[in-house]
């Protein structure tokens, strides 16, 4: 195994949008390839045709290229292993499903769906469970328990499907790479269908094949295919290709915030959380859910999100780039038990990654929030408003006061703080800072406090009525550099008709 070259795949079914989990699974994959020196492929698996949506393709391409995860081949850029739409590899499927059949490791079955369920019916009557396996197919109808000429007949006919002869009584040892050893007995299993009548394969016989010829060396998923996985195994045996079976790597389940039950597409909205990459419109239903883009996060911090739901370096460090992460990512780090998402801990870290950015570089950002602002007056916007946020936009949002004058004012604190003489103390206010020369903020700051200590006035009664009027807010960023970016006039604009509003106000609160 050791001379393979590393290639390992993300084989998506486009089902719908990819959500969290299945980026988290596509990056654990690019970072283990690249770390290897190896070959990342994507592969869609589409062999249900029922279940295809349109555009779940395309919605994975661009997200993997927001996120900067890049692969190595694809149906979107061709390889040597192509092609890489199962859709377009029918016909590859066909003859190992007949080498199984002519081998003893597969059969035929012509059981219909009413008879199965009269079968599964039947068992519930008799408190077990239903399953076609090594102990029931003989009482089934399929071409181990019925006539030759029976089974000529019903192939003709057309409607059969194949299944996987499950041998009886056998240990199955999977070497999961997260999970250590595990030994499954085969009569736990069933006869999977492998092959169907609308004459494609089912997942797990297109699944193997494919890992097979597209030398696949590890197969790294999510945990809900770990049930698969010993029929994998077993399949691998069956066509002959033991030495090739992949490594496998099943990824912990991702859990909702409160730990209880798996992370699922509905909890985001629900929670005030994206769940998606992108946000995504259901082509039926026309229903919007968010996405980490249009939420405002960074594609680096989302990055630094997935790398640790499951996975964590074990050292303090919190903080990795994508070449950090190809470099100390390690299958053996990742943990067993399920990972819990955790919304407030996605907006730290994007935070972090706001705060690592240049403020021409936010400030490029927070233009598309506010077009037409001129460039250097965003940057002092920023400079002050970094600090107090979590994304680019909430600059815009919480800092609205920067780009228009308060049209509302925060009626708990014109309540509360909006004193007696409140009033004229701003009006007071307003005619010292007018014979300033300078309005920089630390002319405004020490005439400020001067005025304040000379009238021997309370610096908070002062502050917050200067706050209100220019703000119309009770919190934020200093008001003498609020002021020095708003410039003179109109911070004195706003002070002569913030009185007014909020006396207006306070004679109604
Ligand atoms: N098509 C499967 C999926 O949708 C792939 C599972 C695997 O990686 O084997 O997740």
């Amino acid at each position: 195994m050791s001379e393979r070259k590393t290639r390992v795949r993300y084989a998506p079914s486009p089902t719908g949008p990819q959500h969290v989990g299945g980026v988290r699974t596509a990056l654990f994959n690019y970072l283990f390839a690249k770390q290897n020196g190896g070959d990342f492929i994507l592969r869609i698996e589409d062999t249900d045709q029922t279940r295809f949506v349109e555009g779940a393709e395309k919605y994975l391409l661009e997200s993997m290229e927001w996120a900067g995860i890049q692969f190595d081949e694809g149906p979107h850029l061709g390889g040597s292993f192509g092609p890489y739409r199962q859709s377009e590899r029918k016909e590859v499927y066909k003859k190992y499903a007949d080498q199984l059949i002519e081998e003893g490791w597969a059969y035929y079955a012509f059981d219909s769906s009413e008879e199965l369920e009269e079968k599964r019916k039947q068992a519930e009557a008799e408190k077990r469970n239903f399953k076609y396996d090594a102990y029931s197919r003989e009482d089934m109808k399929n071409s181990l328990s019925l006539s030759d000429a029976e089974v000529e007949k019903l192939l003709d006919a057309g409607n059969y499907v194949i299944r996987f002869k499950m041998p009886a009584e056998q240990n199955i040892i999977l070497n999961d790479q997260v999970r250590g050893e595990v030994i499954i007995n085969s009569s736990e299993l069933d006869d999977k269908i492998i092959f169907k009548s609308d004459g494609l394969p089912t997942y797990h016989l297109a699944n193997v094949v494919d890992d097979y010829l597209m030398e696949i060396t590890h197969v790294i998923r999510g945990e809900e295919w770990l049930p698969s996985a010993p029929l994998h195994v077993m399949l691998y045996k069956a066509l002959g290709w033991e030495k090739e079976t992949p490594l496998f790597a099943h990824l912990p389940l991702l859990l909702k915030p409160t730990g209880k039950g798996k992370l699922s597409k509905r909890d985001g909205d629900a929670m005030g959380f994206p769940v998606f990459p992108l946000e995504w419109q259901d082509p039926k239903s026309g229903e919007i859910s968010s996405g980490y883009k249009e939420s405002g996060y960074f594609p680096e911090a989302f990055l630094n999100i997935l790398a640790f739901l499951g996975w964590n370096p074990g050292t303090e460090q919190e903080l990795f780039s994508k070449e950090e992460l190809i470099q100390e990512f390690s299958l053996k780090r990742i943990i067993k038990s399920g990972a819990k998402f955790d919304p407030e801990k996605a907006r730290w870290f994007n935070q972090q990654y706001l705060w690592k950015k240049s403020n021409q570089e936010l400030a490029n950002i927070l233009a598309s929030f506010k077009p037409g602002t001129d460039k250097k007056y965003l940057e002092q916007v920023v400079a002050v408003m970094k600090e107090r946020v979590q994304f680019v936009h909430e600059m815009a949002e919480e800092g609205s006061y920067f780009f228009e004058a308060p049209v509302a004012f925060d009626q708990k604190a014109v309540k509360k703080k909006w004193k007696e003489n409140s009033k004229e103390i701003v009006d007071n206010l307003k005619s010292v800072f007018e014979s300033l020369d300078s309005f920089e903020s630390s002319t405004i700051e020490s005439t400020f406090k001067a005025y304040v200590e000379e009238n021997e006035l309370g610096f908070g009664v002062a502050m917050i009525g200067l706050r209100l009027c220019l703000t119309g807010k009770s919190g934020g960023p200093s008001l003498f550099e609020i002021m020095e970016i708003l410039g003179k006039k109109e911070s004195l604009d706003r002070l002569s008709i913030g009185v007014e509003k909020i006396e207006a106000l306070k004679a109604t609160v």
